[in-house]
């Protein structure tokens, strides 16, 4: 038996696909009310007083306002001129349950540079994250630093997340929350307007290109993004997730070729 197909190495690897996937903690920091967490934050009143709404529907009551809190994010979205506006938009909204489910203690929005060619889409913050307040600042971040120094993208790119707070155990975000935060993305790229986007690990390129592929297959091939109103349009690159090459340095060398696939086109001259 050769040491890769192993029990241990099998066990090894299967444990590794699924961490990537999000399964990576069997408990929470701390207790979770159930019942509680699955409840939306009521939206903060609009600035506008609006029509009274009709009085919902038992069927629709029981739901997470996931609608309202879109349209409440849109609307502060739409409201920041910068990307200094939207993160300070993104700390007073009150819509995603993260901000409330306890692991969070503060916004997490972005860092590099606001203008970049290059925008890098993350899954979600961490604890270093969290605590620091800036994406990509733990192990996974600094291997992502690495790697983009290496293709010489220094500099030259914004990273945010689909989420901005830190979720519990650092499970993945659930579809909700980013549909929730969704707004906000949109609105960075819309003022950054990079040539393009990677999209760092399955629970981004998911949620960004609405697709329902796993990662190992969605990884090294261009894709469309598409803003909600189809005003947008933007080449996207799916990649692995640096927390994934920690666990899995054999699969660096396909995220290196990621790379190099988007260096070409980043790097190739407009057309007249
Ligand atoms: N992983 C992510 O997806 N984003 C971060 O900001 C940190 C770790």
């Amino acid at each position: 038996m050769t040491p890769s197909s192993s029990p241990t190495a099998s066990a090894e690897s299967l444990l590794a696909f699924w961490a990537d996937a999000g399964v990576d903690a069997m408990l929470l920091d701390a207790p979770v009310d159930r019942i509680a967490a699955g409840r939306m934050a009521p939206p903060r009143p609009a600035a506008r007083p609006v029509a009274p709404a009709a009085a919902p529907s038992p069927a629709r009551s029981a739901q997470p306002d996931v609608s309202a809190a879109m349209a409440q994010a849109q609307a502060l979205a739409a409201g920041a001129s910068d990307m200094e506006a939207l993160a300070a938009a993104i700390a007073a909204f009150d819509g995603c349950p993260l901000k409330f489910e306890g692991a969070a203690n503060q916004a997490v929005v972005y860092r590099g540079d606001p203008a970049a060619p290059l925008l890098v889409i993350g899954e979600g913050p961490g604890q270093d994250e969290d605590r620091q307040g800036e994406p990509f600042v733990g192990r996974a971040g600094q291997l992502l630093d690495k790697m983009l120094a290496a293709a010489g993208l220094t500099g030259r790119v914004l990273i945010t997340n689909t989420v901005f707070w830190r979720p519990p155990g650092n499970r993945t975000p659930t579809p909700a929350e980013q549909a929730v935060c969704a707004p906000f993305v949109e609105r960075a790229i819309a003022l950054v307007r990079p040539k393009m986007l990677l999209l760092v690990g399955g629970a981004s390129a998911k949620a960004m290109l609405k697709k329902d592929e796993g990662i190992l297959s969605m990884r090294g091939r261009w894709h469309e993004w598409r803003s909600a109103d189809g005003a947008l349009e933007l080449p996207a690159l799916p990649t692995l997730h640096p927390a994934f090459l920690l666990r899995q340095p054999a699969a660096k060398k396909r995220a290196w070729a990621d790379l190099l696939t988007l260096t070409e086109r980043l790097d190739r001259p407009d057309r007249p």
